[in-house]
């Protein structure tokens, strides 16, 4: 865990474009981002994908997602937005600490 990218991040260990943060969740834009706005939301603690989130977690996950639109609405997006969790290696994950991508405008590469 503690080779962990995102929780690094979350621990302000390595330096992102930090848009938004409070006690449990973190949002930053995507280092690689495909589209005008790509912003990505972390919760702070260690949660590897969306499979290994438990019960407790129902209003963390509820935050993150409520975040979504706000975050694309500071960043202009007012004709909607796109979000995506990629869970495992078969979603297409790469980076194993959860994570929502919020992301819109411009032309939008599709990530397969
Ligand atoms: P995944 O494929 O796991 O859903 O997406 C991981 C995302 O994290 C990718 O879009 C990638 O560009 C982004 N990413 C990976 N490492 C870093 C990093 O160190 N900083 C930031 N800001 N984004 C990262
Ligand atoms: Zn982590």
């Amino acid at each position: 865990m503690n080779d962990c990218i995102f929780c690094k991040i979350a621990a302000g260990q390595l330096p992102s474009g930090k848009v938004y943060e409070d006690d449990e969740v973190l949002a930053f834009h995507d280092i690689h981002p495909f589209a005008r706005v790509h912003v990505l939301i972390i919760p702070k603690m260690h949660i590897a994908t969306l499979s290994d989130c438990l019960p407790e977690h129902q209003a963390l996950l509820g935050r993150m997602l409520w975040l979504a639109p706000r975050l694309a609405r500071e960043h202009g997006l007012d004709a909607g937005f796109k979000t995506l969790i990629n869970t495992g290696r078969g979603g297409g994950q790469e980076v194993f600490h959860l994570h929502v991508h919020v992301f819109g405008g411009g032309d939008p590469v599709r990530k397969s």
